[in-house]
């Protein structure tokens, strides 16, 4: 990925929305089946926009979709060892919120399916340098396990079960939470309790603030000025109280931008959203999908659909009207490429 200085200009790569495809062959990775697909959200556009893309493809009739690059022929699945799934808890609960909380005994459940099921649970920073650094790959079916916002449960209820299995996960820090004592967020001992036994802690900014919003009044490099503040404030801390120095970002809230993900490439950052899907070696390093999980989306087959995703290796999106004309416009038209090979297109579906 590359780095650039602050004093620059944001890199925009990819300024397309992506749509991700996820299997939904439950009980078959795919290679003698095939892949059914289904849209997910897309890149760029916060969840606030969801129910408008979902509108928007709610019949390929009322798209048009142009597919290019050999779709015919490809029937055979993606090799195995270019993709994984990240998965997202917030609260390991039954006390807490229920759009954020997967209770214990089902947080349980889930472990027990993967342990099972044979899948393999890696550190996160493993899988993307081995994805993106090293075009190593990963073996099938590896799967990483994330938590955002700190929360003591993760600590008191995740942690211990985890611990049996031998297995650690990611904690993405809102930093003044933490700082300020607010429950029921841990604090820092109970953070480097998990980070002494191999957890890995990563930027979720200081503030969880909504990132994309300007305050009144304020220019771009002014919003810029502050949001990186934001985001050095919380880097400064983690390292400050464990030592520890990330560079992986879970947007708070899930919402990213390209300015925002621009504005953390140039930090340095690779981001992590919300939205579902499966990673690939092709996949936009500044809005790496995971699958959320949380009550009432926190069944054993979703999971299991989850884990059993993969990526679709869209190579090449172009929007009409072009994407510049304003993200909040439902494409009236949206053009993909995808890479030949791995997927059935007979059972692509929107
Ligand atoms: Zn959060």
């Amino acid at each position: 990925m590359s780095r650039q200085s602050l004093n620059q200009s944001a890199p925009v790569r990819r300024q397309f929305l992506i749509p991700q495809i996820v299997s939904r062959n439950a009980r078959d990775d795919g290679r003698r089946n095939g892949v059914a697909a289904q849209c997910a959200k897309p890149r760029f556009l916060n969840e606030s926009h969801v129910s408008r893309f979902n509108r928007c493809f709610a019949g390929l009739s009322r798209i048009l979709l142009i597919v290019v690059a050999g779709l015919v022929s490809a029937v055979q699945v993606m090799a195995d060892s270019d993709h994984a799934v990240v998965l997202l808890y917030h609260h390991v609960s039954d006390r807490t919120p229920s759009s954020t909380s997967v209770s214990p005994q089902q947080f349980q459940r889930h472990l027990e399916f993967l342990h099972q099921h044979e899948f393999e649970v890696w550190p996160l920073d493993q899988i993307i340098k081995r994805l993106f650094d090293q075009s190593l790959g990963v073996p099938d079916n590896v799967v990483a396990i994330t938590f955002d916002d700190a929360y003591e449960s993760i600590h008191d209820q995740a942690w211990p079960m985890l611990e049996k299995y031998g297995w650690t996960a990611t904690v993405f820090v809102n930093t003044d939470a933490v700082d300020q004592g607010h429950k029921p967020y841990m604090n820092w001992d109970q953070l480097r309790e998990l980070t002494g036994a191999g957890f890995a802690l990563g930027n979720h900014s200081a503030s969880h603030a909504h990132l994309l919003a300007h305050e009144s009044g304020e220019t771009a490099d002014e919003w810029r000025r502050r949001v990186t503040e934001d985001i050095r404030r919380a880097e400064r801390r983690i390292f400050d109280e464990t030592g520890l120095d990330t560079r992986l970002l879970a947007y708070p809230f899930g919402e990213d931008s390209i300015e925002l993900a621009g504005l953390i490439d140039s930090l340095g950052y690779r981001g992590l959203t919300q939205r579902s899907g499966a990673i690939g070696a092709h996949t936009d390093d500044r809005a790496i999908p995971r699958f959320p999980m949380a009550q009432g989306f926190d069944s054993i087959e979703r999971l299991e659909l989850a884990v059993r995703a993969r990526p679709l290796p869209v190579t090449r999106v172009r929007y009409q009207p072009p994407r510049e004309q304003g993200v909040v416009e439902n494409p009236t038209a949206l053009h993909f490429k995808i890479r030949p090979g791995g997927w059935r297109p007979s059972q692509l579906a929107c």
